[in-house]
């Protein structure tokens, strides 16, 4: 294996103090009604409103004191670009994300609210990713990725550690970094444990490479679950290898059914993304079949709020 459990308590010393310790929480409702024990794994309260503090958080504290002083550069608009902004800024790094112009200017103000420096380049994620490339070859910044990366995983890994014990782990999925880390954790401690990866339906690139058997590409489409999008690389190097080694099943969920997740976390109190809500929607939907206690990992805040409301306003 590529990271190791060693690796993920490695990590958690490192980033001891950084992140939230966030809550387990029991879901009343599901438990009556499924008959099993449901928990959530309420990642949606870590600082910046996911998970991805972590594995940014882990990375920079595992470079050499020479890369720290030229700085850390990404190419996220989207959880990590804000996760690795604040991490760099908490830890007295610096750190630069490129974004293309078209990225909307909201965005470009919360990335530079959290102390990054920002770089407009180009009219493409390709073209912002391109001056990534320059910034890492011309300027001898670090690149830190937003899953396909060994101290990423191993920091997403140790929401693995947190979890305690279960039948089974719904994890969301998309480039692999917090479905690669949990399973590593989870399957080194409790080999019985089913580790579930959940995705929407279209455009999901894990899912797609898992069936044919190495990395594709996939046509992107919109989704409540937008932090489920993007590509895995076709040059994937950690994550891959990781999820079709570990996850024992990938589940796929419709626009409707991730919409009932949000709903149901909503009526709870849990605010959640369409990407967080995808294991209590596959539960809802009878895609997963609890057959004992039973983990969902809510893994980010960070939807809009005008959104948020009408879902919640819509019938079912
Ligand atoms: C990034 C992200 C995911 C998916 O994580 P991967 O490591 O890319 O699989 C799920 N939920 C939220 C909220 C995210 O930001």
């Amino acid at each position: 294996m590529t990271v190791t459990l060693d690796d993920i308590r490695a990590a958690a010393e490192r980033i001891r103090g950084h992140v939230v310790e966030t809550p387990l929480l029991r879901d009343e409702l599901l438990s009556a009604r499924l008959g099993q024990p449901v928990w959530l794994k309420c990642e949606y309260r870590q600082t910046t409103g996911a998970f991805k503090l972590r594995g940014a958080t882990n990375a920079i504290l595992s470079l050499p004191p020479e890369a720290l002083t030229r700085g850390v550069v990404t190419a996220s608009t989207g959880n990590h670009g804000r996760a690795l902004a604040h991490a760099a800024r908490a830890l007295d790094v610096p750190a630069t994300v490129c974004l293309s112009r078209l990225v909307p200017g909201n965005k470009v103000q919360a990335i530079r609210d959290l102390g990054a420096q920002v770089r407009i380049a180009g009219a493409s994620q390709d073209e912002a990713m391109a001056e990534v490339a320059r910034a890492v070859a011309q300027e001898g910044m670090t690149e830190i990725p937003p899953f396909d990366h060994k101290a990423v995983v191993a920091g997403q890994g140790t929401i693995g550690l947190e979890i305690g014990t279960a039948e089974a782990v719904l994890v969301p999925l998309s480039g692999g970094g917090l479905a690669a880390g949990v399973a590593v954790a989870i399957k080194a401690l409790a080999p019985g444990t089913r580790v579930i990866g959940l995705t929407m339906e279209n455009g999901a690139a894990m899912a797609a490479s898992l069936a044919a058997g190495h990395p594709v590409e996939v046509t992107e489409t919109a989704s409540l679950a937008d932090s489920l999008g993007g590509g895995i690389g076709l040059q994937n190097r950690v994550t891959f290898a990781l999820c079709r080694a570990l996850l024992d099943d990938v589940i796929l969920l419709t626009e409707a059914e991730i919409a009932q997740g949000i709903r149901h976390l909503g009526r709870a109190g849990h605010v959640v993304e369409g990407a967080a809500s995808v294991g209590t929607a596959a539960l809802l939907a009878g895609k997963v079949v609890p057959q004992g206690p039973t983990v969902c990992i809510l893994s980010g805040a960070n939807i809009d709020p005008a959104l948020h409301a009408r879902i919640m306003a819509e019938a079912a």
